[in-house]
C-alpha cells in the first residue's frame, strides 16, 4: 500500500484544480527506479504489480487525488499569468521513513485545463532522458527532482511529423512550487493565496527561517545560489531557466533541453529556440538573480512596512545575491581543486585554471587534475601547445597553494569520471526508441557512479568524437 497526502492543495487550494490523467489503453513499466523506491519507504511488490497502471496514469494508487498545479511565469523574459500543469498531475505526497515529504508527480499524463494547444502527453526518449540526467545529477550530489518510473502508455503520439511511443515520468520532488508559483497569486493580486503559499513554502523547505517574506527570500537565495554553482561545477546547462522551471526547494526541475559541456565554453548553448544564448552556460548565475528579482517583487505584498523601506530592503537582498553567489561558486571550484577551506585569493587560481581550459574537455581536465599533484603528463596533453609555459606556472602555484589547503585528498572523488556524454545520451534514447533498451540501462549504471576509475568504461568517459558536430537539444514536448 501507499499512502498519499495532500498537504499543499489543503493549504492552498486556489493552487490547484482536480483534474484526471487520461487512461492508458495499454499500461506498462519501462524503467522502475527500485533503489529510490526503497529510499522512500515505497513497497516494491506493489511497485511491480501496480506501477504500470499507476505511472501511466491508468489509474491511481488510493487517496491519491490527482490535481494540476497553477503557476505562471517568465519565459525568456516575457510574463504569461497562467503556464499551469498542462500535461502533468500531481498524485499526492509521500512521507518517507525519515519523515520528508515528497511530491509524487506525473508529467506526460494528459489534458489538463492548463493545456492551451498542447496534447498534454510525452512519448518515450524525453522521459528517458529525464530519468538518466536527474539520476547523474542525484549521484553528483546536485540537488534535483528524482525518477521513480517511466511507463509507457500504448498511445502514441504525434511529433515532429511522426508517431512516436506515449511515455509518462513519474517524477518525486521535494515539491513542485516554483517561482511562477508566486508569480500567479502576486499578477491575480490574491493576497491571501499568495501568504498562504508562503507560510505552506516555508513550513516544508524552510522550517528554521523566519516566517516572513524576508526570511524566504534569504532562504531561497542560499538554495539557489548553491544549486546554480553545482550546476557550474559540472558543466551542466539547464538550457530553460525560465521562472517557472525554478523550484523554491533548491532542486534542479524540469529537464529539458539540458545538456553538460563537452569543451569548456562560457558561451555554450545547446537549445534549439535558445537563440539570444540567454541560457548559455555562462549567464546561468545571472539568470538566478534576475528570476530571484521576480520572486521578490511576487513578494512584495507581503513585507510588512512602509512602502520605501520595504523596497529599500528587498534591493539590499538582491544586490547581496553576487556575492553570495559568488562565495558558492569559491566553495565549488575551490574543492575541485583540492582546497576545502578557500580564501578570496583562490579565485586567481580558479580563474587561471579555467583559462587554461577554454575549449578542452571540462571533465576530463578535472580529472586530470589528482595525478598533476605529482605528474602534469595527462593534463599537459588536453592543453592546447601554446598555453604549455602558463600551465607550468599555474602548476607551480597550485602545487604550492594545495601544499598548505586543508582537506587537499582524493579529487577522484570531487571530480568525476563520467557525466552523461551528449552524444552517448543521444545514443540511447535512439536504441530505446528503436526498442532496445540495453544502452540505457548501461549509461545509466555508469552515470550512477561518476566518481569511480575509468579503468574498464574508458569509452564513457570520452567527449565525442569531434566529426560529432554541434549537439543541439529540443524541448522535447
Ligand atoms: P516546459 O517547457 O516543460 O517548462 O512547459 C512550459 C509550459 O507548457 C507548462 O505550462 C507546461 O505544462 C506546458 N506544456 C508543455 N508541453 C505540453 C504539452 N505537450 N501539452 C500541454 N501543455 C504542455
Ligand atoms: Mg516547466
Amino acid at each position: 500500500m501507499i499512502t498519499l497526502h495532500n498537504s499543499f492543495a489543503t493549504d492552498v487550494p486556489l493552487g490547484v484544480l482536480a483534474q484526471t490523467p487520461d487512461p492508458a489503453p495499454s499500461p506498462a513499466l519501462a524503467v522502475l527506479n527500485e533503489a529510490l523506491a526503497d529510499q522512500l519507504g515505497l513497497p516494491l511488490d506493489s511497485l511491480r504489480r501496480h506501477g504500470a497502471q499507476w505511472f501511466s496514469g491508468a489509474s491511481w494508487p488510493q487517496g491519491a487525488t490527482p490535481r494540476a498545479m497553477a503557476y505562471a511565469g517568465h519565459q525568456f523574459g516575457g510574463f504569461s499569468p497562467v503556464l499551469g500543469d498542462g500535461r502533468a498531475h500531481l498524485l499526492g505526497e509521500i512521507i518517507s521513513p525519515n519523515g520528508a515529504r515528497f511530491d509524487l508527480h506525473l508529467k506526460g499524463s494528459g489534458r489538463t485545463a492548463f493545456s492551451r494547444g498542447g496534447d498534454g502527453r510525452a512519448h518515450l526518449a524525453p522521459m528517458l532522458r529525464e530519468y538518466l540526467i536527474s539520476e547523474a545529477m542525484a549521484a553528483l550530489g546536485i540537488a534535483t527532482t528524482r525518477a521513480l518510473a517511466v511507463a509507457m502508455t500504448g498511445r502514441d503520439v504525434l511529433r515532429d511529423g511522426g508517431l512516436k511511443r506515449g511515455a509518462v515520468l513519474a517524477r518525486i520532488a521535494a515539491s513542485h512550487i516554483r517561482v511562477g508559483t508566486f508569480e500567479y497569486f502576486a499578477s491575480r493580486g490574491d493576497v491571501g493565496s499568495l501568504r498562504a503559499l508562503m507560510e505552506h513554502t516555508l513550513a516544508r523547505h524552510y522550517p528554521d527561517a523566519p516566517r516572513t517574506a524576508f526570511g524566504l527570500l534569504d532562504s531561497v537565495i542560499a538554495a539557489q545560489s548553491r544549486l546554480i554553482a553545482a550546476w557550474m561545477g559540472v558543466g551542466f546547462v539547464h538550457g530553460v531557466m525560465n521562472t517557472d522551471n525554478m523550484a523554491l526547494s533548491g532542486e534542479t526541475i524540469d529537464y529539458g533541453p539540458c545538456a553538460f559541456l563537452d569543451s569548456y565554453d562560457e558561451n555554450a548553448v545547446f537549445s534549439s529556440i535558445d537563440h539570444s544564448g540567454r541560457y548559455a552556460y555562462g549567464m546561468q548565475p545571472r539568470i538566478l538573480a534576475w528570476n530571484i528579482s521576480r520572486l521578490a517583487q511576487a513578494l512584495l505584498p507581503l513585507m510588512e512596512g512602509e512602502e520605501e523601506a520595504v523596497i529599500d530592503a528587498a534591493n539590499a537582498q538582491l544586490d547581496g545575491i553576487a556575492a553570495i553567489y559568488r562565495a558558492e561558486w569559491r566553495k565549488v571550484f575551490a574543492r575541485k581543486l583540492g582546497i576545502d577551506a578557500p580564501i578570496l585569493a583562490d579565485d586567481a587560481l580558479i580563474e587561471g585554471f579555467l583559462t587554461l581550459i577554454q575549449g578542452v574537455d571540462f571533465t576530463q581536465s578535472f580529472r586530470a587534475l589528482q595525478a598533476a599533484k605529482t605528474d602534469a603528463a595527462r593534463l599537459s596533453a588536453l592543453i592546447p601547445l601554446d598555453r604549455r609555459a602558463s600551465l607550468d606556472g599555474w602548476l607551480a602555484q597550485w602545487r604550492a597553494r594545495i601544499q598548505h589547503a586543508a582537506g587537499q585528498g582524493d579529487l577522484n572523488a570531487v571530480n568525476p569520471a563520467v557525466i552523461p556524454r551528449n552524444h552517448m545520451v543521444q545514443a540511447a534514447l535512439d536504441a530505446a526508441e528503436g526498442g532496445d533498451m540495453a544502452p540505457f540501462h548501461a549509461l545509466l549504471k555508469q552515470v550512477q557512479n561518476p566518481y569511480a576509475p575509468e579503468a574498464g568504461r574508458e569509452a564513457y568517459c570520452l567527449p565525442a568524437p569531434s566529426g560529432y558536430g554541434r549537439y543541439t537539444t529540443y524541448c522535447g514536448t
